[in-house]
């Protein structure tokens, strides 16, 4: 059920749950049990209400505190006699279908299903960089080096851009846009479940404080006594919604800042995020162009979407950045990310992608090499080339395996 439900969200009217789950016959393993479900739900704003009709009166009363605090309309009935669903689960389930329905508005386009392949792709390109970077932080100016002559074995863990790359691509498979308030929720769900994966300081304030009962809007908006963050929270998990609207670029700007603007709220922040959403969705327009013009027609659409900002002014000097020059030389012109703000990231990042889109291997080794902030960099730089037919192919196979598997089964098959 928690491998499929979200597949029947958006067309559910009520959710029936009982706790105590028998094994199919014949079949070994454990089945789990309703509060997992309940669990699962919670992670998502109500959609619909919820009969929990378990005799496990315990367990069913987490689970309807589980739901209950997360919004969800819920209702409990005792299985008690051999006709407690005509007497008490009929009457109850037509009582809450009765109710006002939930305002959930889903906007699936008709290519839903192509698109999250292009999804899948990016956020496994974005996976593997940032599980790559972290684990060669600390040996940089030797990345290259070990990447050509071995990798240890897996698996390879990613840090909080990944996870938080995943509750974008969480929210675009429901909802097939930018709903706010539900990113909200899957940030915070992922972060509470597991809160050690790296994330900065001000991302853990702002995710405690959602969790605490807090509006997003607010955290987002008092963060650095009232600034915002221009962090590169934003830019590093967005490179997936780049690949969702690859075809729609004007969309991607109101996308992507709509996805900032939960967490960053600074201009810079902001800049960050639309600038590499672009570059994710060039890097799949230009899957077909002459590999001589990729790089240019990449910097172009870019340049002619990000806003006025440091992170532009960056993108500029990027364009014009020679693919020959050594790498601590290009690092010092655009920043490597040390500085931890998109300004400082995100020109360096897109660079490094813009150089090398059928080259996975070659665009990761030369951001993890400049040193800063490895794993950000090769997550931004991994997202945005794998986002590209030739990038995602020319991942090695025993990449793909090592690293840690990601909560979409399309992201750890092998592509054929
Ligand atoms: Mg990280």
């Amino acid at each position: 059920m928690l491998a499929e439900c979200e597949n029947y969200l958006e067309n559910a009217a009520l959710i029936s749950l009982d706790h105590d789950l028998n094994p199919q016959p014949g079949v070994a393993g454990d089945p789990g049990t309703g509060l997992e479900v309940a669990n699962h739900l919670a992670g998502y704003l109500p959609l619909c209400p919820v009969i929990i009709h378990s005799s496990n009166a315990d367990r069913a009363w987490s689970m309807h505190n589980e739901l209950r605090f997360a919004g969800w309309r819920v209702d409990r009935v005792g299985p008690i006699g051999d006709d407690w669903i005509p007497k008490l689960w009929l009457p109850k389930a037509r009582e809450l279908l009765a109710m006002t329905k939930d305002e959930v508005v889903f906007r699936k386009p008709d290519d839903h299903i192509i698109r999250l392949k292009r999804v899948f792709d990016s956020l496994k390109g974005l996976a593997i960089g940032d599980a790559l970077g972290e684990m060669l932080a600390y040996r940089h100016a030797e990345a290259p080096h070990i990447i050509r002559t071995g990798l240890p074995a897996g698996p390879w863990f990613h840090t909080d851009d990944t996870e938080m790359a995943i509750s974008v691509v969480d929210v675009l498979k429901l909802y097939g846009y930018v709903h706010q308030d539900a990113l909200a929720r899957r940030f915070t769900w992922h972060f509470d479940r597991q809160p050690d994966r790296g994330y900065g300081s001000m991302t853990r304030i702002q995710m405690r404080e959602i969790i605490a009962g807090a509006n997003w809007r607010d955290t987002a908006a008092s963060a650095f006594g009232g600034q915002g963050s221009m962090g590169n929270g934003s830019a590093m998990r967005v490179a997936p919604l780049g690949a969702y609207f690859a075809d729609e670029l004007e969309r991607i700007v109101e996308e992507a800042r709509a996805s900032s603007l939960v967490t960053h709220t600074h201009p810079e922040g902001v800049a960050g995020a639309i600038a590499v959403a672009i570059a994710a969705a060039m890097a799949w327009q230009l899957r077909n162009a002459p590999e001589n013009e990729r790089t240019r027609r990449l910097f172009e659409e870019v340049l002619r979407f990000t806003p006025q900002s440091q992170v532009r002014r960056g993108l500029l000097l990027a364009s014009q950045t020679s693919p020959e020059l050594p790498i601590e030389v290009v690092a010092k012109s655009l920043g490597n990310g040390s500085l931890v703000t998109a300004p400082d990231t995100v020109p360096f990042a897109i660079w490094c992608a813009a150089q090398n889109l059928n080259n996975f291997i070659e665009a990761i080794s030369r951001a993890i090499s400049a040193g800063g902030d490895c794993d950000t960099n090769a997550a931004i730089v991994g997202g945005i080339v794998a986002a590209c037919d030739a990038g995602s192919e020319s991942i090695p196979e025993d990449w793909r395996t090592a690293c840690e598997p990601l909560p979409f089964p399309e992201c750890n098959q092998t592509p054929p």
